[in-house]
């Protein structure tokens, strides 16, 4: 995200946040009107009478309806803005913490404005569980509240605690390029967005570690961002060990999505309070109060799991860049693949580039071999060159990784004598064949519904029904079959469902009791795997030709993570990948390892199509019982637009509407979905643009029959 005028935090606080000044509140009046913000998705405040001294930032226990909620404090108006009589008296006045900080309240305010979201709906979800239930406060357990329970168990903990100092870890002496990139990030004065583009392997987390002791030893904080699979508990433990011999025993808090209530409230105040130093998390880690922030960092920034897909739906990365900004501080893009859109910033001299050209462990990066299936008989789905060279590397001691991105045993059962197909009666899918317990099932992989296979065709009543394709059950099973001897693990999200399973399949390849590794994207990040000498890519022409733009970009990015997998400790790795076009873009720069000639032709494609970063998106999507309401509320939505009722604004000249279209799976689980792509050249426009057309859209009389929501900036569309 770069920033332009309106979005600027000069422009801010629009709202009443100065007002939270220099009287302490005993010196203050006691106050009579507040306006409360509700995680309610009607309007942005409401305003109730209390009789005692109230700063915006406070929560407080409110009626609404028959419901009591706790809101947040945002303004203390000299007159309510409705009939005094009609104004209801606050509940409570939740003094558990100290009022929320303006820079998170702006924060909020920022992302609200942003996204097109009442306020309340962006703040109160912001905020740990408890702190926004009213049980945790009036309920018969309370037991003082939530954030008095947690000191409680901190306080135990610290009585018990023997210091346990972190294992010590012998730092490497930081190779030239590194220095110079902490030196740039270290001696930055002020924001600054540096984007540091490192191979695999490079090096790019002893960069952050190194400008993260620099913060901490001005007194400093840090708030160091990760890819949701990141943080699974093995990978977590490396990063928080690897930070804490840096930062100490105790610095580190870590924040992700898998926490219980308790946990994440418990990282939570240690950030805000300050005993926490570095704040380790999740996108969800970026709307934590953080009081001396002095450096962000956002790893594998191209990440997709850094926007939300649901709710508010915000791009952790742009709102950290946001961040630093507002607190005037520098923050640190690291990928081995960056964004185009980050890419292109660095391109035009908003973001300062930093490079880390080589491995760190001065090993080579692999050698990238395309098998040209066209002209090839596949032995199930594995061409003969990739077989040979997996004898050849388990013979050498070596382990194989193979990468397919489709779990389950087959994508689609069929019959062998008519047209059925295992359709999911709810969505526009297929349902996946799946192996479970020796038995087959058919799941769908969008609304979740199984059923057992059938026995015959319910069409024909053929009982020769056959599985299509093959996914990672159906892989591991060939292997199995073509190499007996050999030990074959598949890691993927049915292998790993139980908790615990994950850290004990992942500790076995490590181990090297695992030969042949059969998994999905969840094995392309973070693992350092000693023994690897090949890694294997099939099937991977299907992501080719998705419909969204994004996806060769997608494609490169996660083929140079599987591909970064290998030869870190092996001399000659390779990669090979099974592929029908090999003259495809995104193949010829993979084999060069050429992030920076793939992000040429990529963004000049995107620049003459008038594709982000040259254009700005945003996507309203409809859902209804049936395709042709969800179509008729986006059109008009889209007239609402461009031949407004007398009075309203007509749609500024650069901005284009698109027809409304369906989903490329319209149906799911019984609703059918359909979008109306926005586009314009200049955000402040769309921007201003979205702020006075969506209020008019639930007035439509087509929007009773829809569910509908608005995406800004929209990664998938
Ligand atoms: P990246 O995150 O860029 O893929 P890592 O930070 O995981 O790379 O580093 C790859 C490997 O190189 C790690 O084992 C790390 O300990 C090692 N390493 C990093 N910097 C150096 C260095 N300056 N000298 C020697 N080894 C290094
Ligand atoms: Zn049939
Ligand atoms: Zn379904």
């Amino acid at each position: 995200m770069h920033f332009e005028k309106p979005f600027t935090v000069k422009g801010f606080p629009p709202h009443n946040l100065e007002s939270t000044s220099t009287l302490s509140m005993s010196q203050r009046p006691p106050t009579t009107w507040i306006r409360v913000s509700l995680d309610l998705p009607l309007a942005d405040g409401f305003d109730y009478r209390v009789a005692q001294t109230v700063e915006i930032g406070q929560r407080v226990i409110v009626p609404f309806g028959r419901r009591q909620l706790i809101g947040v404090v945002v303004d203390l108006p000299a007159s309510p803005a409705v009939p005094e009589a009609q104004v209801r008296e606050v509940i409570a006045v939740l003094d558990d913490l100290p009022p929320l900080p303006d820079d998170w309240l702006a924060l909020t305010r920022f992302a609200a404005d942003y996204y097109q979201r009442p306020w309340g709906e962006v703040m109160l979800p912001a905020l740990p569980g408890p702190l926004r239930r009213v049980a945790a406060y009036l309920g018969k357990r309370a037991a003082g509240g939530p954030v008095r329970r947690v000191e409680r168990r901190l306080e135990r903990r610290a009585a018990k605690a023997v210091a346990n100092a972190p294992e010590t870890v012998a730092a490497p002496e930081l190779n030239p390029a590194q220095a110079a990139a902490v030196e740039a990030v270290t001696s930055a004065k002020g924001f600054g967005t540096y984007l540091l583009h490192g191979v695999t392997g490079s090096g790019k987390t002893e960069v952050y570690l190194h400008a993260i002791a620099a913060v901490l030893a001005e007194g400093r904080q840090a708030l160091l961002l990760v890819p949701e699979i990141n943080l699974t508990p093995q990978l977590q433990q490396v990063l928080v060990s690897r930070l804490e011999a840096v930062v100490g025993a105790g610095a580190v808090a870590v924040l992700h999505s898998g926490l219980a209530e308790g946990e994440r409230l418990e990282a939570w105040l240690q950030i805000w309070q300050g005993q926490a130093r570095v704040l380790l998390g999740t996108r969800l880690a970026v709307m934590t109060p953080m009081p001396s922030l002095g450096l962000v960092i956002v790893d594998e920034e191209h990440d997709t799991s850094y926007k939300q897909q649901e709710g508010l739906r915000y791009s952790a990365r742009d709102l950290a860049i946001w961040r630093a900004h507002q607190h005037d501080i520098p923050v640190v893009l690291g990928s081995a693949t960056p964004s185009l859109e980050s890419w292109h910033h660095a391109q035009a001299g908003r973001y300062t580039h930093l490079s880390l050209p080589e491995r760190a462990l001065g090993t080579m990066l692999p050698s990238v071999r395309l098998i040209d299936t066209r002209r090839l008989t596949l032995q199930h789905g594995l061409a003969p060159e990739l077989l040979q060279a997996m004898r050849d590397r388990l013979a050498a001691d070596q382990q194989v990784l193979v990468f397919l991105n489709r779990r389950g045993y087959a994508p689609v059962l069929h019959c062998t004598a008519c047209a059925w197909v295992s359709q999911c009666h709810a969505c526009s899918a297929w349902r996946v064949m799946h192996r479970e317990f020796g038995r087959a099932r058919l799941r769908c992989h969008h609304c979740g519904a199984h059923g057992p296979v059938p026995r015959a065709c319910p069409e024909c009543g053929n009982q020769d029904l056959q599985p299509m394709g093959r996914g990672t059950q159906r892989l591991e099973e060939t292997l199995a079959e073509q190499f007996p001897g050999a030990r074959v693990v598949r890691i993927d999200a049915d292998s790993t469902r139980r908790k615990g399973s994950a850290a004990a399949l992942f500790a076995q390849v490590h181990a090297g009791e695992v030969d042949i590794l059969v998994g999905t994207q969840m094995v392309a990040k973070g693992h350092d795997f000693r023994r690897l000498g090949l890694v294997g890519v099939l099937n991977a022409d299907a992501m080719l030709f998705s419909h969204d733009f994004r996806a060769p970009e997608r494609l490169f990015a996660q083929l140079m993570q599987v591909a970064g997998r290998a030869g870190r400790h092996q001399p000659d790795s390779q990669v090979m990948i099974q592929t029908g076009y090999p003259d495809q873009a995104v193949y010829q720069a993979l084999q060069r390892h050429d992030y920076v000639g793939f992000a040429a032709h990529g963004l000049e494609e995107r620049r003459s199509a008038g594709l982000p970063p040259f254009t700005y998106h945003a996507l309203l999507t409809a859902e209804a019982s049936n395709l042709a309401a969800a179509i008729a509320f986006l059109e008009a939505a889209r007239n609402e637009a461009e031949a407004p009722a007398s009075g309203e604004p007509a749609p500024p000249p650069g901005l284009t509407l698109f027809d409304p279209v369906p989903l490329r799976v319209v149906r799911v689980n019984r609703v059918e979905r359909a979008q109306l792509l926005l586009e314009s050249e200049h955000r402040p426009l769309l921007q201003q643009f979205l702020k006075q057309w969506l209020p008019r859209l639930s007035a439509l009389p087509s929007a009773k029959s829809v569910r509908w929501q608005l995406e800004v900036d929209p990664l998938e569309i």
